[in-house]
C-alpha cells in the first residue's frame, strides 16, 4: 500500500526547494482549500515511470537562525535517513564541496541508505563541468549534474532514484494489513491508546517485512484482522532527533498520515475540538485518507442525558468537512470502547478503498441533478 519515500536534503540555498517545486509544482497549485490547513507543503506525491512516490523537502524544516543551521542540518539528514527509502543529496556545483557537504555525506555513508548525489546549478549543459569530479570525493557515488532553474538533468536523477525503489508489493500478505495512524496534538492520549491496544494484543513483529525504511511501526493481529500502527511507538520512545523542533513533529505526523489507510484523529474530550485539531484533521482529509474521529478521555467528561449526541453535533460543527467520518467516544485509560475501534477501522478501510464504476457514478450524479438542479453562478 505505502509508496516509497524520497527525501531531498542538502545545506541551505543549494536549490532544494527549486528542485522540489519543479517536480511537484503542478500538483501543489491544486491543493484543496480546507479551513485551517497550511498551504506551505513540505511533501507531495509524484510519479515517475508509472511508480508513485512521496517526495519530501526537508528544507521545510530548516531552522531560521544562523547559529542553529548546523544542528538543523544534522537533524534533517538524520530524519531523512530514518524515514526515506531513497535520499537525494543536493550540492551546489558553483560552491564546490564544502565542509557541510562532507559532514552530511559521512552520515549518509554510514546509514547505508541508497543515495542519489546531485550537483545543482550546473547551468551550462553540454561539456561536462570539470568541477563535477571533485564530488566523487564524497564517496557516495556518481554526481548528477542538474540545473533546477532550467529543468536540466532532473529526469536522470529520477531514473537513478527509481532504480533504488523497493520491489513493488513485496509480500502478498501485506495487502491485508491495514495501516493505521494515530494522530493528534500532544497529550491527547496517543501513546496511552497504543499501549492499551498493544497490551491487549499479541505483537508479532515490530517492522513490516519488505519495507526498507526503519520506521517505528507496530504490527499485530487479532480476531478482527491485521494492523500496522504507524510511527506511534516513536512517540513513546525518545528519538535520537530532538523532537522539540515543532516542525519536525508536524512533519512526522504528516508522514504517518501519508502512509496510512486509516487515520484515527484523537480529540481530548475535556478540551473539545481546538484549532490544532482542525489543522491535523485537515491534513488527513486532504490526503484522502479514511478517517475516524476518536474523542478520548471520555471517562473524565461529566455526562448528563444527551451529552454524547450533543458532543457529536459540536464536533461535526467544528469539523464540518468531516461529516463522512464516524465518531467514537473512548477512554484509553479504562479501555472503554477501545475494542469497538477495530470494527470501525475495518469498515472505514474498506469503504475508502471502494472503487465505483464510472457508469454507476454517472447514473447517480444524473439522478441527483434531476432531483435538485445545481445552482448557477452568473449563468455558469
Ligand atoms: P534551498 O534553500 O536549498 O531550498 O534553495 P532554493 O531552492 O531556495 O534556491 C536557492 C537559490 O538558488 C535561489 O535563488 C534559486 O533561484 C537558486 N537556484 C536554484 N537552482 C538553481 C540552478 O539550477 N541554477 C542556478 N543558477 N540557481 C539556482
Ligand atoms: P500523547 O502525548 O498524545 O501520546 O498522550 P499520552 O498518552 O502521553 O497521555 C497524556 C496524558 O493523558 C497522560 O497523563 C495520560 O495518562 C492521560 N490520558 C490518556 N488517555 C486518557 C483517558 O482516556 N482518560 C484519562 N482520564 N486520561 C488519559
Amino acid at each position: 500500500m505505502s509508496k516509497p519515500m524520497v527525501a531531498i536534503i542538502g545545506k541551505p540555498n543549494v536549490g532544494k526547494s527549486t528542485f522540489f517545486n519543479y517536480i511537484v509544482g503542478q500538483r501543489l497549485s491544486i491543493v484543496e482549500d480546507t479551513p485551517g490547513v497550511t498551504r506551505d507543503r513540505i511533501y507531495a506525491d509524484s510519479n515517475w515511470r508509472g511508480r508513485d512516490f512521496t517526495l519530501i523537502d526537508t528544507g521545510g524544516i530548516e531552522p531560521e537562525l544562523d547559529d542553529i543551521i548546523h544542528i538543523g542540518m544534522r537533524e534533517q539528514a538524520q530524519m531523512a535517513i530514518n524515514i526515506a527509502d531513497v535520499i537525494i543529496f543536493i550540492t551546489d556545483i558553483k560552491q564546490g564541496v564544502t565542509a557541510a557537504d562532507t559532514e552530511i555525506a559521512t552520515m549518509l555513508r554510514k546509514s547505508k541508505k541508497p543515495i542519489v548525489l546531485v550537483c545543482n546549478k550546473s547551468d551550462n549543459f553540454g561539456e561536462p563541468d570539470p568541477a563535477l569530479y571533485e564530488f566523487y570525493n564524497l564517496g557516495i557515488g556518481e554526481p548528477h549534474p542538474v540545473s533546477s532553474t532550467n529543468a536540466l538533468g532532473i529526469g536522470d536523477v529520477l531514473d537513478a532514484v527509481y532504480e533504488h525503489f523497493p520491489e513493488k508489493e513485496p509480500n502478498e500478505e501485506n495487502k491485508e494489513i491495514i495501516n493505521v495512524a494515530i494522530i493528534g496534538k500532544p497529550n491527547v492520549g496517543k501513546s496511552s491508546l497504543v499501549n492499551k491496544i498493544l497490551g491487549e494484543n499479541r505483537v508479532i513483529v515490530s517492522n513490516v517485512a519488505g519495507t526498507t525504511r526503519d520506521a517505528i511501526d507496530s504490527y499485530f493481529e487479532n480476531e478482527n484482522g491485521k494492523y500496522n500502527f504507524i510511527d506511534t511507538a516513536g512517540i513513546r520512545k525518545h528519538s535520537k532527533v530532538n523532537e522539540n523542533i515543532e516542525k519536525y513533529s508536524v512533519m512526522r505526523s504528516l508522514l504517518a498520515v501519508e502512509r496510512a489507510d486509516v487515520c484515527l484523529i484523537l480529540i481530548d474530550a475535556n478540551e473539545g475540538v481546538t484549532e490544532q485539531d482542525t489543522k491535523i484533521a485537515g491534513e488527513a482529509h486532504e490526503a484522502g485518507k479514511g478517517i475516524i474521529i476518536v474523542v478520548n478521555k471520555w471517562d473524565e467528561y461529566e455526562k448528563e442525558t444527551g451529552t454524547l449526541e450533543n458532543y457529536k453535533k459540536q464536533v461535526y460543527n467544528k469539523l464540518s468537512y468531516l461529516t463522512y467520518a464516524p465518531i467514537i467516544f473512548i477512554s484509553a485509560k479504562t479501555g472503554q470502547r477501545v475494542d469497538k475501534l477495530f470494527g470501525m477501522i475495518n469498515k472505514v478501510a474498506s469503504s475508502n478503498s471502494l472503487r465505483i464504476p464510472t457508469a454507476t457514478l454517472n447514473q447517480v450524479i444524473n439522478e441527483a441533478i434531476a432531483v435538485v438542479q445545481p445552482p448557477t453562478d452568473k449563468g455558469k
